[in-house]
């Protein structure tokens, strides 16, 4: 096969069906599967994916009971009204070229619901409700479920079901040591263990007939202590191959884990090795899986190891058209998924509908529409950050004339420092993105050129995005040149000393932190990263664990706020935790409930409490203000005085809790009603 990405592209047969190239859709869960209503948003949603051209498309999970909810009353794939109503999904991602699978999950002890059952009676961390041990009868009743799950998928015209392994769920609570204590046939041994997931493929594979794709999603390794061995692994990914699977997909780390596994500090491709282990050990095709957001890294996955598919659930969150885009050798306008998090995961995780923080449209694809206009306008836009990038593209790709400016000589606003944390690299893809964009609609870019009032009174319409400034709070000192802002201290203007203090613990308090303890040359390599989070071969260690062994800090680091309590609280639900992990690990003191008194050549004097107790002196070399931003709206009154009145989206709108999700969905909303 000639052509881009030749074997990402390439079909793959499967004996009785083919896959139109290596592309996998994986599972998420939007949010959207859960009424009946939103039916007709979810198959839109897929469509538009399908005529991106992936080749298979995973649907989030479906209970196959109702123990086995994620949340009372979650979805479920368990009537003939069911499979009937999924029809109009089916279809509609067929009509787009692609095949689809519905994932039947089980949620065992992560089921947010008093009628929760597992192997054990033994309850998540992660959980409130203690399980219920399922009784011989009962396991035998699930299998029967996942059976009838699988059937009804079928009636409702799906290609294939994906059998949910991984990530700490129900099958993979059977197959643990640490989490099925049965002496029965479903515990005890590997073997026993392991009879839950092959009598469920088995059986499943029995009532569907051979022209039906089983995919079964395999945890390859668990990261949690005394979870499975990799002896384990392999013969349960040969077992459930004897038993009928068509695929083995990838899954790695529980949800209670430890160990992050997806989020944007995780090193690009990191668990490809595992799958490509698994791959060598089976004769069905491996699909490999997290952390891969680019054809030209997916092609190389496919050239060097033994997987034949790959999956990205995220990227096609971010850009229902990668597949399409790669095809045309267009793959600078992708754009990339930067495993921030915010928009998907963070919000299934509060049950909000899931969407993406570049692309505010996924989730809404039939009430977020940018189509072409049909009067062309004049547009500037001042402020090249996130919002009125977003405003400009997504303006000028419906055929408005659009100038955007910015006062600096590059673009990105506030997320051009977002890209230079340690972890955070990715972000610069989101800036290559837009850059690709500008060019490509046309847009009269303007760097180096703080503009004002007069220059913008020919517009037909003027967007203010002119963001934000750091704040400089009112401590006595504030201006002694110990002091630093976060933009100062992370562009490298002025040095920073040995001992360090933070002010401000929210984002980029913690973001600062990570950069300053962070030696010389940031990227972790994979090898570094295993060691800081303890991360195992999984051949090595049961569970795939070790010690954590994190490289010493760069500089001594104190994180101060003035609120009381726990640090990062408010940072993201599936991110928080390792910015919060990863402080500790590098023995920052966090410091709570501090009063700043004052700043001056021996450091940065705190006290504690209304009371004003325990004065200490912090003896550091600088002081980085890292204490929140006010807007920046100065053109506004210049430009009313003028009779002129701008659209103000972004943190020119509203500085308090802005983050670039709020900046690009305004952005781009404002756009579409020009
Ligand atoms: P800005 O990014 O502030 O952009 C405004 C632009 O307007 C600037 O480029 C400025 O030069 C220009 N401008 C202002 N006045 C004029 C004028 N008169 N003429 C011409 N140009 C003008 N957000 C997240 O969601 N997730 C993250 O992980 C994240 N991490 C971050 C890490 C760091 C270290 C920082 C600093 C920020 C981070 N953010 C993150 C926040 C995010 O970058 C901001 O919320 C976002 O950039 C705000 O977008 P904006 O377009 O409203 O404003
Ligand atoms: P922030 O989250 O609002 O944090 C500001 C910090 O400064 C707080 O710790 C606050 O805590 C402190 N502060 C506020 N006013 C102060 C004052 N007058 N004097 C001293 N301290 C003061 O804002 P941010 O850290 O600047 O981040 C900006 C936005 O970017 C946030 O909305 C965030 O979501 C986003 N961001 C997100 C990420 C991410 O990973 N998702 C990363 C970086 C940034 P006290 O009042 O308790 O002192
Ligand atoms: Fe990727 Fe962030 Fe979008 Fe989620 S919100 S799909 S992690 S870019």
């Amino acid at each position: 096969m000639t052509g881009v990405y030749p074997k990402l592209l390439s079909p793959l047969d499967l004996g009785f069906t083919t896959l139109r190239n290596r592309v996998v859709m994986g599972s998420m869960h939007t949010g959207l599967e859960d009424r009946a209503r939103d039916t007709g948003r979810l198959a839109e949603y897929f469509a538009e994916r399908a005529r991106g051209g992936v080749g298979l498309i995973i649907t989030g999970g479906y209970a196959p009971n109702r123990t086995g909810w994620l949340l009372p009353f979650a979805a479920e794939m368990t009537t003939g009204a069911d499979a009937r109503r999924h029809r109009r999904i089916t279809s509609a991602v067929h009509d787009g070229g692609a095949k689809i699978l519905l994932q039947v999950l089980h949620a065992g002890r992560y089921a947010y619901h008093p009628l929760s059952v597992s192997a054990s009676a033994i309850k998540a961390p992660i959980n409130p409700f203690r399980p219920r041990a399922l009784s011989d009868r009962g396991v035998v009743k699930t299998i029967d479920d996942f059976v009838r799950c699988a059937l009804l998928a079928r009636e409702a015209g799906y290609d294939g079901v994906e059998i949910m392994g991984s990530e700490g769920y129900l099958l993979n609570q059977f197959l643990s040591p640490a989490t099925n204590k049965r002496t029965d046939r479903w515990g005890g041994s590997p073997r026993h263990r392991r009879r839950l997931p092959v009598e469920i493929v088995r059986r499943t594979r029995e009532a569907v007939g051979p022209d039906f794709i089983i995919d079964y999603r395999l945890s390859m390794a668990d990261y949690v202590e005394n979870g499975q061995s990799w002896q384990e692994i392999l013969a349960l990914a040969s077992e459930a191959q004897d038993a009928g699977a068509t695929l083995i997909n990838s899954g790695f780390g529980w949800h209670e884990a430890r160990v992050p596994t997806i989020v944007t500090s995780v090193p690009s491709g990191a668990f490809v090795d595992i799958s490509s282990a698994v791959a060598e050990h089976v004769d069905i095709p491996v699909v490999a899986s997290n952390r891969i957001n680019m054809p030209e890294a997916a092609e190389q996955i496919l050239e060097d190891t033994h997987v034949q598919l790959i999956s990205m659930a995220r990227p096609m969150l971010s850009d229902p058209d990668w597949v399409n885009k790669a095809a045309a050798d267009t793959a600078d306008e992708i754009n990339t998924c930067i495993a921030c998090n915010q928009a998907c995961l963070d919000h299934a995780f509060v049950h909000k509908k899931v969407s993406c923080l570049l692309n505010p449209r996924a989730g809404r694809e039939t009430s977020l529409v940018l189509e072409p206009t049909r009067a062309a306008r004049s547009v500037a836009v001042v402020g090249a950050g996130p919002a009125g990038l977003a405003a400009a593209v997504s303006a000028a790709s419906r055929g408005h004339r659009v100038t955007l400016f910015d006062a600096n000589e590059f673009i990105g606003g506030q997320f051009d420092l977002a890209r230079r944390i340690p972890g955070k690299e990715e972000f610069a893809e989101t800036i290559r993105y837009y850059t690709t964009m500008l060019n490509k609609h046309a847009v009269d870019v303007r760097l180096g050129s703080r503009v004002g009032a007069e220059e913008l009174t020919t517009f037909d319409d003027v967007v203010l995005a002119t963001g934000v400034t750091p704040r400089l709070p009112s401590i006595p000192g504030v201006d002694h040149p110990m002091v630093l802002t976060y933009p100062e201290a992370i562009y490298g203007t002025r040095p920073v000393g040995a001992r360090v203090a933070v002010i401000g613990a929210g984002g980029i308090g913690f973001d600062v932190t990570e950069l300053l303890t962070t030696d010389e040359s940031p990227t972790l390599n994979l090898k570094e990263w295993k060691a800081e989070w303890g991360v195992a071969d999984p051949a090595e260690a049961r569970g795939a664990l070790t010690k954590p062994l994190p490289a010493p800090p760069a500089r001594e680091v104190y994180l101060l706020q003035r609120t009381a309590g726990r640090q990062g609280t408010k940072l993201g639900k599936t991110s928080g935790w390792v910015h919060r992990a990863s402080v500790k690990a590098k023995g920052v003191q966090q410091l709570s409930g501090v009063n700043y008194e004052r700043i001056d050549d021996s450091g940065l004097h705190i006290s504690f409490g209304e009371k004003h107790s325990r004065p200490t002196l912090l003896e550091v070399d600088n002081v980085v203000i890292c204490a929140g931003q006010d807007s920046v709206r100065d053109l506004e009154d210049e430009l009313r005085a003028r009779g002129i009145r701008p659209h103000v989206i972004g943190g020119a709108a509203l500085a308090a809790e802005l983050d670039a999700k709020r900046a690009i969905k305004q952005g781009t909303e404002l756009a579409a009603s020009l």
